[in-house]
């Protein structure tokens, strides 16, 4: 049976009721989710639960990169840099659609963060260690070939620049991808059931399950396992607290936001990596019709489902853009869009924010909860890897139970089955520019379409020639009808913001497509008048939160 097939949520949740896995994983973002990839591909019967919809944790919320972290380098983390940089060409191997090779320009300003005898060096330890192949290797370019790449850049101060290879993503398409090829496998993957208490043997006292509540019919569930594992980002120390095991290391949530701002008003040609006043770097990158803008880097102790862009924040983003731009005066006027999302970074004491380790850690409490944090969204198959050595051993140890090596790096995501390479995107995207041009899209829809979904284009273009009506307002019909049959949409937030990120790229869209779209909910899912004005109310909510910015209390 289709479990992301939203119409047979009964059954799965029955399903997951009656049966014992091996491994039951707490928490649906990048972590969680490449857990149970690789949990279920090393033969394990697996099953997944998140409390909000997949992704909508940090892993909605990031920079969008699957980079190296070139930043690390001068905090010396060498090990980290290595395996995030050598996992950036295995994710783009898995999913060339959604993970796009993007050059970086790194300008090197008067006074700046590095020299340009240290950013090159930088630049080529970061190639050695990444294992980046020669035509992708960095460049240096003279300040006369910088503004060429780049004419809107300071020139007084600017002495020049590197250029080296990063990747492109879209988080929580990423994630989402590797839940529905988890699914395809056989792991059962659900949103909206929140852990609230575990389950205990008897006797020895370890953990044996998970007592959940199904939030959408509010019903009680109890799930059992083998082994649980905690991969609930910044709600980890949450759960280790409810497991009475939050002691030693903590987690230290700091907060970072991006700001979306039309690509007219910012209309760079390429990713930059540039100098801020204080010392920090921030990215502003070319996205569809826009150009984003990001990132911060504060403390938070607020609500971890909701943190919020507040002025502040797009203040100082913009301050920043415009030293480095100034013939662009961008204003907060110009923000269309933002998010704002929680690290959960592991505390050190005396470290500020932007000082800690980005590494990962895993904690076994003495009742044998595996909990997870840390890390990056570009390692997470090597995080996710860790974790179920852990796994495996403990159940060979305990219940003589035998499981394979990491193989991972070989399973292609779901959309990328047949696009072996970055050249046979190119050919797919043009085969679908052909179906759609004619009927009067963009080459920038049909681009939308095969980076966000893969040769899962085919699916949603059927659905939508086998209209008699061709027009926008069918297309994002058309997505929707696979989001409900293929990909758990449940909520139109989960549709509007995870599923197709229109809520940050494309906001006016969704302002303009809100009112059929829920329509559309309400005859899928047979909603009352009551829970129609629920969800109209939490999309006319995010769509404040994301252009709206209060001052900081
Ligand atoms: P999350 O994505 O937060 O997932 C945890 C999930 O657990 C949530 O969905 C939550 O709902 C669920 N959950 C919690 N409690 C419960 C419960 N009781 N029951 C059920 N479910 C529960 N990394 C990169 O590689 N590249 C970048 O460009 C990058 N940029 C970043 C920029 C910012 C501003 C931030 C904040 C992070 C960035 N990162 C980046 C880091 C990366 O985003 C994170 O490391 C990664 O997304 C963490 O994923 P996770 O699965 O551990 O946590």
């Amino acid at each position: 049976m289709n479990f992301f097939d939203s119409k047979n949520r009964t059954a799965l949740l029955e399903t997951m009721a009656e049966t014992t896995y091996d491994l039951v994983i707490i928490g649906g973002g990048a972590t969680g989710a490449g857990t149970a990839l690789d949990a279920i591909s090393r033969g394990m019967s697996v099953c997944l639960v998140d409390k909000q919809d997949f992704a909508a944790g940090t892993s909605s919320r990031s920079t969008k990169l699957i980079h190296g972290g070139l930043r690390y380098l001068k905090q010396l983390e060498i090990a980290l840099v290595r395996e995030v940089g050598r996992e950036r060409a295995i994710v783009h191997r898995l999913a060339p659609h959604l993970v796009v090779s993007e050059k970086m320009l790194l300008p090197l300003i008067e006074g700046g963060t590095y020299g340009r005898f240290a950013t090159s060096l930088g630049l080529m330890v970061y190639d050695v260690l990444a294992g980046v192949e020669r035509p992708d290797q960095r460049i240096m370019l003279s300040k006369e070939k910088t503004i060429e790449y780049e004419p809107l850049i300071r020139t007084d101060i600017l002495e020049g620049s590197g250029l080296y290879a990063e990747y492109r993503t879209d988080d929580a398409r990423l994630t989402i991808e590797v839940l529905k090829t988890a699914a395809k496998m056989g792991a059962h993957c659900i949103n909206y059931v929140e852990v609230k208490d575990f389950i205990y043997e008897p006797k020895k006292g370890k953990v044996a399950g998970v007592k959940c509540q199904e939030l959408i019919a509010g019903q009680p569930l109890e799930i059992r396992a083998r082994q649980v594992v905690s991969a609930a980002g910044p709600w980890v120390d949450e759960l280790r607290q409810q497991n009475k095991s939050l002691e030693g290391k903590r987690l230290h949530l700091t907060k970072g936001v991006h700001i979306v701002l039309p690509h007219e008003r910012f209309p760079v040609k390429q990713s930059i990596y540039f100098d801020m006043p204080d010392g920090r770097m921030v990215f502003a990158i070319p996205r569809g019709k826009t150009t984003y803008l990001g990132t911060t880097d504060t403390d938070y102790h607020g609500k971890k489902e909701t943190p919020l862009t507040n002025l502040e924040d797009v203040e100082y983003l913009l301050n920043g853009a415009n030293l480095i731009f100034p013939g662009l005066k961008l204003a907060v006027a110009d923000v269309k869009s933002s998010w704002a999302g929680l690290r959960p970074l592991i505390h050190e004491d005396g470290k500020s924010a932007s000082e800690l380790s980005r590494k990962d850690e895993i904690f076994v409490s003495d009742t044998k909860l595996i909990s997870i944090a840390g890390g990056k969204l570009t390692g997470y198959r090597k995080m996710a890897e860790r974790v179920v050595d852990r796994v495996a051993k403990r159940l060979k140890k305990k219940f003589e139970l035998e499981f394979g090596p990491v193989k991972t790096d070989k399973i292609d995501l779901v959309g990328a089955e047949t696009l072996a390479n970055a050249e046979a995107v190119e050919v797919y995207l043009r085969q679908v520019e052909e179906k759609l041009i004619p009927a009067g899209f963009s080459t920038l829809d049909a681009s939308y379409l095969v980076h966000n979904y893969g040769e899962q284009t085919d699916t949603i273009l059927d659905h939508l020639f086998a209209k008699e009506d061709h027009s926008p307002l069918e297309l994002i019909r058309s997505e929707l009808w696979f989001g409900f049959t293929h990909e758990m949409v449940i909520s139109p937030m989960d549709f509007f913001s995870r599923r197709t990120g229109r809520l940050y790229f494309d906001i006016d869209s969704v302002r303009e497509y809100m009112d059929p779209i829920l329509e559309d909910f309400r005859s899928h899912f047979g909603w009352d008048e009551a829970r129609y004005q629920q969800d109209r109310g939490y999309v006319e909510q995010a769509l404040e939160q994301a252009s709206e910015f209060p001052p900081s209390t």
